[in-house]
């Protein structure tokens, strides 16, 4: 089979942001792609639908976040976005907490008021638990945070169930991801920037696949023809799962997935807020998310709300996040050291480069490949 038919200078294999994001940059550039995707949807797993006038995201709650005005402007240029802070509670065996840890949190675990009462209970338990020097994995990381008590009701159980590891066997890097601040401030991020597209996120791709030098063809498997497709095109930007490509050659590495069940409910509001995370290990599921608190939009008397169940991965379901441990981050580095013998291959996104990147910062790496592949 000939795949190459309009002399392509790009195949880019998978319709998420690192793709989409370089097969526009190519084309206002003049460069025709040719975009294949595995799955019947496009946005990889930003992807959203409409139900009830209410925007779902099909692959678990994405809030756009940044510090980065670039690349804010820059994701602003293809909808426009709602002013969405995301202000998260956890329920923990029916006590209810605001994440991040702040001194909302704080004053419900502790009765405390003020940051110096909050900061010295924090160092109060920290040296209980024995935690000193640089800390060696995740529990250790969360304690010399944010002390016991936290890390037992809000931190184990939700990453143990959401990791299927021990908090002890992960990196620390996983839970600095969540702030924790002295101030009566609920803002699940730092960033100065934050909210969700008004129509949601599919929408965007459709914006970035306008030009008339983007083709994308939906159900096609890289891997059913892998070979062929390597030798009729120029270069490949591939943003599958990097072991994949190499056909696991070193052995797999780990992935986490989660799977998801919805519900709809003739109501305007069930839950009072748009995620609210189940902390302890026995609840199966790690948050719900109810999506009308999200932007506001919805038919009337309609609500939906989205349970995630974390799952172990194999190569029957889908890879949501690397698990960047040691074990994976030494095995990586050896698919790393192979795909750059490979000159006409780029890869990219958070299964190409086995990274837990946020959109923004996928966004900012396909640019980045970008202003290389083009010499600016
Ligand atoms: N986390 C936690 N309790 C919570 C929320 C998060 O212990 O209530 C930890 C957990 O290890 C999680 C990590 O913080 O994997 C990062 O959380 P984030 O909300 O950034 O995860 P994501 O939305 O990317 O799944």
């Amino acid at each position: 089979m000939i795949h190459n038919t309009k002399n392509y200078d790009y195949l880019i294999v998978g319709a998420g942001p690192f793709g989409s994001v370089f097969a526009y940059e190519a084309a206002k550039r003049g460069k025709r792609s040719l975009i294949i995707e595995r799955r019947s949807s496009i946005g990889g797993n930003m992807a959203t639908h409409k139900e009830h006038g209410i925007n779902i995201h099909d692959f678990g709650a994405h809030i756009f976040h940044t510090d980065n005005k670039y690349i804010w402007d820059y994701i602003n240029q293809f909808s426009e976005f709602n002013g969405y802070i995301n202000q998260v509670i956890a329920d923990y065996k029916g006590e209810l907490y605001n994440l991040p840890f702040n001194m909302n949190t704080f004053h419900q675990m502790w009765g405390i008021k003020t940051p110096e009462e909050a900061r010295n209970k924090i160092n109060e338990q920290k040296n209980a638990a024995k935690v000193t020097g640089l800390p060696k994995n995740l529990e250790e990381q969360a304690i010399s945070l944010i002390g016991t008590d936290i890390y037992t009701k809000l931190i184990k159980g939700y990453t143990e169930k959401q990791w299927g590891r021990k908090a002890t066997e992960l990196p620390s890097f996983i839970i600095r991801r969540l702030p924790v601040r002295f101030t009566y401030d609920n803002n699940y991020f730092n960033h100065r920037y934050q909210g969700v597209p008004v129509d949601g996120y599919t929408p965007i791709f459709e914006e970035m696949y306008k030009s008339d030098l983007i083709d994308v063809q939906l159900n096609t498997d890289f891997f059913s023809d892998k070979e062929k497709y390597i030798s009729e095109f120029p270069k490949i930007i591939y943003t599958g799962m990097i072991d994949q490509f190499f056909d696991y050659k070193y052995g797999e590495l780990e992935y986490r997935s989660v799977r998801f069940e919805s519900e709809t409910y003739e109501s305007n509001n069930k839950q009072g807020n748009s995620v609210i995370n189940y902390t302890d290990a026995e609840i199966p599921f790690t948050r719900i998310m109810e999506w009308r608190h999200f932007d506001k939009k919805g038919d009337d008397g309609y609500t939906i709300l989205t349970k995630e169940f974390p799952q172990d991965w194999d190569r029957t379901k889908e890879a949501y996040y690397p698990i960047n441990d040691e074990k994976n981050s030494e095995l990586f580095k050896k698919y790393k050291k192979e795909s750059l013998k490979i000159k006409n291959v780029i890869f990219g996104g958070r299964l190409g480069n086995y990274q837990y990147y946020d959109m923004d910062q996928v966004i900012n790496a396909a640019l980045k490949t970008v202003h290389r592949e083009f010499g600016e």
